[in-house]
Parts: structure tokens; sequence; C-alpha cells
């Protein structure tokens, strides 16, 4: 029998755990899953575990990892919280991790992964956001790969094979705008949770899929790129395209451009983040351009979508400023998400939240984790006063 990769699913319960298994099953001759994480979807894990028989689980919420003892009674060591997570990550016979968690809480699993040399498929971007540097000195210290499962860095990625670094004039991120891409920015008052939660072309977890609507989420990609390609800010151009058949494209110094193009499927990043750099062989649909006829583009507004610029201010600022950014966002988005706060102020608060902090140098995860949670607390200070 040929050797068999092992990998663990942080976050299997997600949107792109679940993409990731239904990958896995398709070739699952070639996989053995070590561990899968879960936050608070206990029954499903439950139905995981069943299915890929794995050594373990971590289960990030403490109640649930309770609940789940007491609930099912599987021969596999059943970890508890962020220390769970992290051993989950860092199991020395890990070959590859799918690092597939929400926001912050995914910074130090990957770090425990790299400094045992394992293998990233990065699904998650708050890590490289709030933590680019550490973590990719981290990686190159450790010779460890980092390949983004973000369709947009895998299609960049996919077309620099073969090229040279300084062959590289700029790259373009393609956004599919989301769903108020047409919308005035007078009537961004009005827009209520369930039209945010509705994207036009990608199925998501809440989280990304608000961050989608405000364009943060390209913030977020421009930042990843910039310390997954090493290209400074003005390298990095975004571009709406609301059908989300161009992935990316890359402009070299001799003014030809490359893009990867294919139907908004993650199961085909994901694929290639599997077994980088080769491709493995799979039915999913096929691209018929004929069918769809029209690729529109058009540049963002800014001044619509102001998180898309706090973005790259805060790239281009550097130091603790991304930290507080993904900090801020993470606290806002839930505050909408739970009625809250209108979407419009997701962007106000993010805003007062990077002017009015008090700036700190970076040096060490310690440094990061003070800024993330100096900047939970303000933020939500920030929330209370505007509520009143
Ligand atoms: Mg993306």
């Amino acid at each position: 029998m040929k050797d068999r990769k092992k990998i663990s699913i942080l976050g299997s319960t997600g949107s792109i755990g679940l993409q990731s298994l239904d990958v896995i099953n398709l070739i699952e001759d070639d996989y053995q899953i070590n561990f899968l994480t879960a936050n608070t979807r206990i029954d499903l894990l439950a139905q995981q575990v069943e299915k890929y028989h794995p050594i373990g689980v971590a289960i990030t919420d403490e109640a649930s990892y309770w609940d789940f003892k007491k609930k099912y009674n599987f021969d596999c060591k059943v970890l508890c919280g962020e220390d769970g997570v992290s051993e989950a990550a860092s199991f020395s016979e890990n070959d590859l991790i799918i690092q597939a968690l929400v926001g912050f809480s995914g910074v130090r699993p990957t770090l425990e992964a790299i400094s045992h040399g394992i293998k990233i498929a990065l699904a998650n971007k708050e890590t490289l956001v709030s933590a680019g540097k550490l973590i990719t000195e981290a990686a190159a210290r450790n010779n460890v790969d980092i390949i983004a499962i973000d369709s947009e860095h895998s299609a960049i990625l996919q077309c620099l094979i073969g090229e040279n670094k300084d062959s590289i004039k700029k790259i373009v991120l393609t956004a599919s705008g989301g769903p108020f891409f047409r919308t005035p920015v007078e009537d961004f008052i009005n827009l209520s949770v369930k039209e945010a939660l509705n994207h036009p072309n990608w199925q998501m977890g809440n989280k990304i899929t608000i961050d989608s609507a405000t364009l943060m989420n390209k913030g977020f990609e421009v930042i990843e790129a910039h310390w997954l390609f090493g290209l400074n800010a003005d390298q990095i151009e975004v571009i709406i395209h609301p059908q989300s058949i161009v992935h990316s494209f890359v402009h070299f110094v001799d003014s030809s451009v490359k893009a990867q193009l294919g139907l908004p499927d993650m199961r085909i990043p994901i694929s290639y983040a599997l077994n980088y750099p080769r491709r493995l062989k799979f039915d999913f649909d096929e691209l018929d351009l004929t069918q769809i006829t029209t690729l529109e583009f058009y540049p963002p507004d800014l001044q619509k979508f102001r998180c898309l610029d706090l973005a790259y201010k805060s790239l281009n600022e550097g130091g603790d400023a991304p930290i507080v950014l993904n900090a801020a966002n993470e606290i806002a988005v839930k505050s909408f998400l739970d009625y809250q706060i209108k979407f419009h102020q997701i962007s106000q608060i993010i805003e007062i939240a990077l002017e009015t902090r008090q700036k700190k140098s970076i040096n060490s995860i310690e440094d990061i984790n003070y800024v993330d949670k100096e900047t939970r607390i303000k933020t939500k200070e920030i929330i209370n006063k505007l509520r009143n």
C-alpha cells in the first residue's frame, strides 16, 4: 500500500472544513485524517469521527467539549480548548494541516504547526493579517510551505509557477463586489443582516460573508498577498469582477498578463493546496465561457467600501495597525450579526479604533495577543458609545 498523506483539519465543521472533506472523500485512499477540530458543532463532528476514524478531535468551546464527552464515547482522543487545537495542529505525525479556523484564533495553532515543520494549507486569512511577519519568518526558518486555500491566492500561485519574482510588476485580486456592489451608498444605512448574508456567488460562513459584503475580506486578501508573495501594497490591486470566474491576474514586467479562471468552487483551490504543486484529477463542473458570455471588471469604490481603504492604510502603516484592523473588525462584525449596530457602522467603528489607538511596536506573539485583546475591549467601548 502506498504512503497515505497524514492530515489534520482545524475547523472541520465549517464551510472550508466540510468542502475539504468532500475533496478528501474523492481521493480517500491517499489521505489519513489525524485530527479534526470544531468549536460548537459537536454532532456534526461526531458524524465525521464515525466516518473518518481520526486519532483524535479537539473542541474549542469548553461547554461543547463536555457535551461531547457526555454524549459520545468514541475510541479517540478528545482535546479541549485552544490548547487542544494547538496540540492537534502540531501533532508530530501531521504532514499537512488544513487551517480553516475563524478569525484570530488561527494564529497560535499555525505557529505551533510551523515550529514542528508541518506544511500549512491556509484558509484563515486573519492569521496572516494579524501575525504575517511572525508566521512568514517562522515558515522560512523551518522551511515550511504555506499554501493559501483562498481562490485569489491560489490563482496567483498558479500564475507564478515558472516565473521569477523580479518579473512581477503587480498582481490584481478580483472581488465579486459582494451583494452591495450596485447598492447606492445612501442606502447603506438601511441594509439588513439578511441582505448582507446573501452573497451572490460563494456559500461561506457568516463572518467571511459579512467581510465580503464590506470588502474587508478583499482588504485582508491584500494583506495576505503581501506576506505570501512578498509584494508591496502598491503592487497589489483590487478589481471588481461580479462573475467570480477570473480568480486573479499577474502583470509581468514585459506587459504580459496571466490569469487563472474557473467556476467559483472552493474545492478547486482546496485540492490544489492539498497536493501542491501537482494537480489532482477531479471531474468538477466544467467552465463553459460560451454559457457565461460576459466577464465584467470595475474599479472598487473606496469611498463606499471604506473597509478596503482601511486595510490598505493598515498595510502601509504596518506594525500593530493590521492587528487592530482585524480585532476591531471581528468585534464590529459580531455586533452587526447580533443586530447591535448597522452595516455602515462597521467601517466607522474600525476607523475609530485605528485612529484612537495607542501605537505599540510588535516583536513577539505576546505583543500581538496584547494588541488584539486591548483592541477588542476598546472596540466594545466604541460600540457602546455609538449605541447610546
Ligand atoms: Mg477569496
